[in-house]
């Protein structure tokens, strides 16, 4: 079993219900244990113009092969009516591979760790409630990403 952290947001079709169903699911995975759920954060979109997102990490130990995992993911998403009509559009559910054990994995369909992770407030803060203290795959340290991403502008429910 490897851990794993996924990254979980929603702003459409209320958002804290759609990160709870998509909740259960991850712990109907096969060869996977939902193991944590960090609190779930509100923030405004990162783009003008879009409700609210509503955020949280959940960890998970699993057999799954990382590209096993991410169509499991996307059935997920699109079992819980994720459109895709622009890149960063409002979406029902968004499940992203932040960390994979301790793997750094460049794929066309999948880059690990996350690539976007070190800029996002709404990623790194309930990442650290899973995983304080860890050490990202590449060497980075999370402290050092949260000392540079103000928690601004995020509220924790
Ligand atoms: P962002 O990646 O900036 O958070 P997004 O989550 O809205 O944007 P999606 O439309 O969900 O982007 O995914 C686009 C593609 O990103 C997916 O089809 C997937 O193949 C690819 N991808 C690459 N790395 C990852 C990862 N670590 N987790 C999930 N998807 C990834
Ligand atoms: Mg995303
Ligand atoms: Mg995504």
């Amino acid at each position: 079993m490897e851990r794993v952290y996924i990254g979980m947001g929603s702003n459409l079709a209320a958002p804290a219900e759609q990160l709870r169903e998509a909740l259960k699911a991850l712990g109907q995975l096969p060869h996977t244990r939902l193991s944590g759920v960090s609190s779930f954060y509100v923030s405004d979109s990162l783009l003008p113009g879009q409700p609210r997102y509503t955020n949280a990490v959940a960890a998970l130990d699993t057999a799954l092969e990382p590209l096993a995992l991410l169509d499991a993911l996307q059935a997920i998403e699109n079992g819980q009516g994720r459109e895709r009509l622009e890149r960063w559009g409002p979406r029902t559910l968004d499940l992203d591979i932040l960390l994979f054990g301790d793997r750094l994995i460049d794929e066309p369909r999948l880059k690990v760790p996350h690539y976007h992770m070190q800029a996002r407030a709404f990623v790194l803060y309930p990442l650290a409630e899973l995983a304080p203290g860890i050490t990202l795959a590449d060497g980075r340290a999370l402290d050092g990403l949260l000392a540079a991403c103000p928690f601004e502008g995020l509220e924790r429910l």
